[in-house]
């Protein structure tokens, strides 16, 4: 990310913070990486203002929420789902982790039931776009709802087949919608409701003109839909040409969350893959996510720790679809307890309990960092991210 913030209030417990060490581009302090979880479950306890028996859904629906689990609104779909359910353009302030998938599917779903209304839903990553798609499956197996996956590293013509039934949603990724686009398998205007979903993602992957194309081309009369974690000068245009006269819901920022021990690991020449076997052989690291800069890095780091006996899988951009979604669910499931990842490959991915967040190398900026140890004290526990420093 482009705009990191500056960050006060973080405390320097006396370990040395001469922060750059050789080849580390980090645009921040690394004492800024240390900070004590200060955990109080009874103070997250959100009461929302809403019941899910309060919004106007198909029977159908309410079962299938209860049938998840869900007893009561985040916060976001507290805040969102009555407007969408009016039909309002809406900027939804809020990352993952928050419940914000559900947020504008709930609405939607019961909007297209029993109608022929069409929903684009346009995602940054791979792995985004199919977490939304299994969460939307999740609400509607009982409901004749259809929908396609758009996205790269899957051969075109498979996507191209389920295009031609008119499912109710599309989600995918921009490069792949744009090229179904253009192969007139996908028509925009067939669309009249469209959702962005973690647009700053978009901005700094580099989807600044994708998305200025799709919405140059998108039907006039719309529902709009734009959830972003963060909202920039950059993605001005984009909101102006998107929404109109938008409801905002922005849900309270999390800074770096409180419920993570924050801390940082000094390596003084020694081989960080030394230190890092250290800490995975240790029983308390159940479920550890490792953060490296490069793929090239993250392959090498894959080879020396499987050398070591560990049993760890990869996530980045040079992987095929199959590959980054395999390692996903083995990781998911407990099949693997490390799983090594780059940035982008990590973002808005929605993994559970794990239990410590390893920045093998630096991010390159402190958003970044913010995103990265998101991964870990998710659902009311306490998680703990370590950052090697030289
Ligand atoms: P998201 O921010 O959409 O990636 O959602 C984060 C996680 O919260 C997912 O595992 C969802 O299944 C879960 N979730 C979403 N809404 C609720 C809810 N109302 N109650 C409990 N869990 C939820």
């Amino acid at each position: 990310m482009s705009n990191h913030r500056s960050f006060r209030g973080s405390r320097n417990r006396g370990r040395n913070t001469n922060s750059r060490g050789r080849g580390q581009r980090s645009s921040f302090d690394p004492s800024m990486l240390v900070q004590k979880a200060t955990f109080t479950p009874n103070k997250t306890e959100y009461s929302p203002t809403h019941l899910f028996s309060d919004f106007d859904f198909h029977q159908t629906l309410h079962r299938a929420i209860e049938d998840k689990g869900y007893t009561k609104p985040t916060p976001i779909q507290d805040a969102a789902i009555e407007h969408i359910l009016e039909g309002r353009d809406l900027i939804g302030l809020a990352s993952t982790g928050t419940g914000k998938t559900a947020a504008f599917l709930l609405p939607l779903i019961q909007k297209v039931y029993g109608t022929e209304n069409r929903v684009l839903i346009i995602a940054p990553t791979r792995e985004l776009a199919v977490q939304i798609r299994a969460e939307l499956r999740s609400f509607t197996h009982s409901m004749k709802i259809d929908s396609a996956l758009c996205i790269g590293g899957v051969p075109l013509q498979r996507q191209i087949k389920p295009l031609k039934r008119y499912p109710h949603f599309v989600i995918g990724t921009p490069g792949r919608i744009i090229d179904l686009e253009r192969r007139r398998e996908l028509r925009f205007t067939d669309f009249s409701t469209i959702v962005l979903d973690e647009v700053d993602q978009m901005l700094d992957m580099g989807f600044i003109n994708d998305m200025k194309y799709v919405i140059s081309r998108l039907p006039k009369e719309r529902h709009s839909l734009f959830f972003s974690a963060t909202l920039s000068p950059k993605l001005d245009d984009i909101v102006r040409s998107f929404l109109q006269d938008p409801i905002t819901v922005e849900i309270e920022k999390q800074t770096t969350s409180s419920n993570v021990d924050q801390d940082v690991i000094k390596i003084k020449g020694q081989s960080k893959v030394d230190v890092l076997h250290d800490l995975l052989v240790q029983d308390e690291f159940e479920k550890v996510l490792v953060f490296g800069r490069t793929k090239r890095g993250l392959n090498k780091l894959a080879k020396q720790l499987v050398h070591k006996g560990h049993a760890v899988a990869a996530i980045h951009g040079n992987k095929s679809q199959n590959q980054r979604q395999a390692s996903l669910e083995m990781f998911k499931k407990n099949k693997i307890k490390v799983l090594l990842a780059t940035d982008i490959a990590s973002r808005g991915l929605d993994i559970c309990d794990v239990s410590h967040v390893i920045n093998f190398d630096l991010p390159g900026t402190y958003e970044d960092y913010i995103h990265r140890i998101g991964r870990t004290g998710r659902a009311n526990k306490t998680g703990k991210a370590l950052s090697f420093v030289d």
